[in-house]
């Protein structure tokens, strides 16, 4: 079977889902979109989808910010996404795209008298950065853009420019990773993922108003570090030196899964290996997500 899309209200096969070149999202990034995964468990022979309702809900809180009605219920969402990856026959880790956008094909930049669409793509989808050996980070000469700029708590495809500018600029320079700061020289996050840091047997992470997406992975580790570890998180403000001096830190995101950082700016952190609790938070992180931890069974939506 072909790979389908959800693609103008209905499942086609994903060759046919082609937008025209004068779609406004396309010319505006007048979009937001979510990144779900969905992960195989070979033992239970089932594709769990996970969290799938809390990207949905994001997903949701991002088109108001564009003036993006959907038509579905967050329930409706789930539902259309397991049977687009059920439809699509896949029982290897996927990644999950849905993306809202302007899609009447006129120019003029604005956010009214568009119409809107909703389109879901699933794809099969390998580690994204090295979960196994830890990365290299630089904090970056790109600033965070503000909240009175394009909302970073949004997932707004334009603003995703921003992100590309610290993730490019961080791979050329060496690193796999590049660590944005906000306007006035806070740890905000990385492109593509949250960041914390371990200091005393305590996480600590830039809070809310630190012009992150509040990650549902950051979510998830929170709860867990609290839940099963024992270890509190202090959500606060982040100065980059922190960050040379913490003890450990890692970068949490649907696609990172939890990534261990061993180095930022050509500084070791803490011994330059895995730390202790991080790698205690990734295989607890890895066993939840993949349906093998059955206490949080309830975050995994099974597709088959
Ligand atoms: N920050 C940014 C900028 C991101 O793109 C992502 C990935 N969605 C994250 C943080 C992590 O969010 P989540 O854990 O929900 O994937």
């Amino acid at each position: 079977m072909p790979p389908y899309a959800f693609f103008q209200k209905e499942y086609v096969p994903l060759p046919e889902a082609k937008i025209g070149i004068m779609t406004h999202a396309f010319h505006y990034g007048t979009a937001c979109f979510e990144g779900i995964r969905g992960n195989w468990n070979p033992d239970d022979e089932q594709l769990y989808i996970f969290r799938g309702r809390e990207h949905y809900k994001r997903l949701v809180n991002s088109c108001k910010l564009l003036k993006i009605e959907l038509p579905y219920s967050i329930d409706e969402l789930c539902q259309m996404t397991v049977d687009l990856v059920r439809k699509s026959e896949y029982k290897e880790d996927v990644y999950i795209r849905p993306l809202a956008y302007k899609s009447t094909e006129a120019f003029g930049v604005r956010l009214h008298d568009l119409d809107d669409d909703l389109l879901i793509i699933v794809t099969t989808f390998g580690p994204y950065l090295d979960v196994t050996k830890g990365i290299k980070c630089t904090t970056s000469s790109w600033r965070r853009i503000d909240d009175n700029m394009i909302p970073p708590r949004g997932k707004i495809c334009g603003l995703y420019v921003n992100n590309a500018f610290a993730k490019t600029e961080a791979v050329e320079a060496g690193a796999a990773e590049g660590i944005m700061l906000t306007s006035d020289d806070y740890v905000s996050e990385g492109s593509g993922e949250n960041i914390f840091i371990v200091n005393d047997s305590r996480l600590i992470t830039p809070t809310v108003n630190d012009r992150i997406l509040l990650g549902i992975t950051r979510e998830t580790v929170m709860q867990l570090a609290k839940d099963e570890l024992g270890i509190e998180t202090l959500e606060r403000r982040v100065d980059r030196s922190e960050l040379y001096m913490a003890e450990e830190c890692f970068l949490t995101g649907t696609a990172a899964h939890i990534t261990p950082v061993v180095a930022i700016d050509n500084r070791k952190i803490g011994t330059g290996n895995i730390g202790k609790i991080t790698g205690d938070l990734q295989k607890l992180y890895f066993d939840v997500e993949f349906g093998r931890n059955r206490k949080y069974i309830q975050w995994c939506t099974p597709v088959y």
